[in-house]
């Protein structure tokens, strides 16, 4: 979400509840409830960072907008603006063990993509660029297109996402680039050898990962999308409870990017997320309560 959407009249709802001010110390501060909704009157920038008017409060809030609120779409225009920005590419698969989802294809209608815990699926006419394959998992698309018909879908809650720490991976810099250790050239191990034995021993350089990493150098870091911040680890593991399942915040995340507020089906008996969007769609598959 870009503040350049936020406009007045845009109408948004509150991600989390909001209880400091407004005070003599803290003017622009604000009372809301999480899932309350207010529709902007003005926005502009300040040295703080982003403000908002919005009817119903006394005052702005300040350099807290994209994490305190999203705006709410209602109307086909405003939600064919956000699906335009999805950006199919972030949601394929990069295990070259399945390269038949390593890309977007046509299927029913849409233009899909899929890392196999999260589908996107986009009208084609959206995406004349992606083209039909043959090795593409067509079938399973159609059936999970087919799902959606009898689904009964309603508001989807504001998601309760755990708090992040820092990425373990790039240390929170976001870039992180790897180079193979001088010493072990990436084994991890040395080896030593006399007449009498031959000895292997963990490269005490590298610890025995057999590379150096350089932090907030070369590519963003893909363990964290280059924001430096990652779920917990259990959180991960364990997944986090919505809308009478349990997914891992990552899919959550993923998946309502650019399609904020949608309206969800939740079905138990297969563990999936229907989401629907306007005119796209979402899959986020759950997680097992008993595993
Ligand atoms: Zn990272
Ligand atoms: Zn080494």
């Amino acid at each position: 979400m870009s503040e350049e959407i936020l406009k007045p009249g845009q109408k948004i709802r509150f991600l989390r509840t909001l209880e400091e001010g407004p005070s003599a110390e803290a003017p622009g501060r604000y009372f809301a409830g999480k899932g309350a909704y207010g529709t902007i009157d003005k926005v502009g920038g300040c040295k703080e960072g982003f403000w908002v008017f919005w009817e119903g409060w006394r005052s702005a809030s300040f350099g807290c907008a994209r994490e305190d609120f999203y705006p709410v779409y209602e109307t086909d225009e405003e939600k064919e603006c956000c699906i335009s920005q999805i950006n199919l590419d972030a949601y394929c698969s990069t295990d070259e063990t399945r390269p038949y989802i390593t890309k977007p294809f046509l299927v029913g209608g849409y233009a899909v993509a899929t890392n196999g815990h999260v589908m996107v699926m986009i009208p084609e006419d959206m995406h004349p660029d992606v083209v039909k394959d043959s090795d593409a998992p067509n079938e399973t698309v159609l059936e999970i297109i087919a799902l959606f018909s009898d689904a009964e879908f309603k508001l989807a809650d504001v998601p309760d996402y755990p708090a992040k720490q820092k990425c373990l991976v790039c240390v929170g810099a976001g870039k992180v680039s790897f180079t193979d250790c001088k010493e072990c050239h990436g084994d991890g191990a040395v080896n030593f050898f006399n007449d009498f034995n031959e000895y292997e021993h963990t490269c005490q350089s590298c610890k025995g990962c057999g590379h150096k990493k350089r932090l907030g150098h070369g590519a963003s870091c893909i363990e964290c999308c280059g924001t430096g911040l990652t779920y917990k680890h259990n959180d991960i593991k364990d997944g986090i409870d919505y809308m009478g399942g349990l997914v891992n915040p990552n899919y959550l995340e993923q998946a309502l990017t650019n399609m904020v507020h949608p309206e969800v089906c939740y079905l138990e008996g297969r563990r999936m997320y229907l989401f629907s969007f306007g005119r796209a769609k979402a899959i986020v598959m759950g997680m097992n309560k008993y595993d």
